[in-house]
């Protein structure tokens, strides 16, 4: 099996208002270890812009679209300029403008719990429940539901980590997720579908991605840990986007 990228990688970029060291590598730290690991593609997806204490700086966007030129050059690895942006409130409002969405290549969505909720009332609605990890019937439904609005709002092409603090109906979302041309992810540190659930999206045709979520250069294409999920339970190798060709990705023009 050849990895062919890593679409979801973090930079120091990753380091929010306060400047939290969230993560370790720059740009060209992160190409140079998908180069010398044999990846042909990254993408780098730091935290959106509502994320309290990780999120990216806005005003760095078009400074690292041109580190991401830079190393393109140096490493001969394509780069993507992405974002892992969060999920903000039960009507599937995520934290990008329509000016924003212009400016990148690849565009994930995850909920992180120090995200900051749209308003007051998706705070107690949306924020707080899925804080909480509360999985009972009605948050499934509300999450589910939320993501799905998402997947309608904006042009996804991964949903990060799915099911980790936001519990989901995984049928209802494959379901979306093989209408909308959205992957699902295999995450390099958090899976949380069970056997059952992997049975049903393979069955329905979903598109899953195993990246590694690095937040440090050496990790960027580690990707064992969704690989040997995948192994363990029977998901094919067609169904994981990112092997052995570049995956179709909607934001990106040139594919
Ligand atoms: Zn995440
Ligand atoms: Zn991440």
């Amino acid at each position: 099996m050849v990895i062919f990228g890593d679409y979801h990688t973090h930079t120091r970029y990753s380091g929010g208002r306060y400047n939290v060291k969230h993560a370790t590598g720059t740009i060209l730290e992160n190409a140079m270890s998908a180069k010398e690991k044999g990846l042909k593609q990254i993408a780098i997806t730091e935290h959106g812009f509502s994320h309290k204490l990780y999120g990216v700086k806005r005003k760095n966007i078009d400074r690292m679209r041109k580190e991401i030129d830079d190393a393109k050059q140096k490493t001969g690895v394509d780069i993507l300029l992405g974002i892992e942006a969060n999920i903000i409130s039960s009507e599937g409002d995520v934290d990008l403008t329509s000016e924003d969405i212009k400016k990148l290549d690849f565009i994930i969505v995850g909920f992180h719990n120090f995200a900051k909720a749209k308003n007051l009332k998706e705070f107690f609605k949306f924020r707080l429940p899925n804080m909480l990890n509360l999985k009972r019937e009605k948050d499934i439904k509300r999450n589910t539901l939320a993501l799905m609005k998402a997947m309608d709002k904006y042009p996804i092409d991964l949903i990060s980590h799915p099911g980790s603090h936001m519990s989901l109906d995984f049928e209802t979302i494959g379901k979306h997720a093989v209408n909308t041309n959205t992957h699902l992810e295999l995450n390099g540190k958090r899976i949380c579908y069970s056997k059952n659930d992997v049975k049903k999206l393979v069955q329905m045709g979903v598109m899953f991605m195993a990246n590694s979520d690095a937040h440090s250069a050496i990790r960027v294409g580690e990707v064992n840990k969704g690989i040997n999920f995948a192994i363990k339970y029977d998901i094919p190798q067609k169904n994981i986007a990112n092997l052995e060709k570049f995956p179709y990705l909607k934001n990106l023009k040139r594919n």
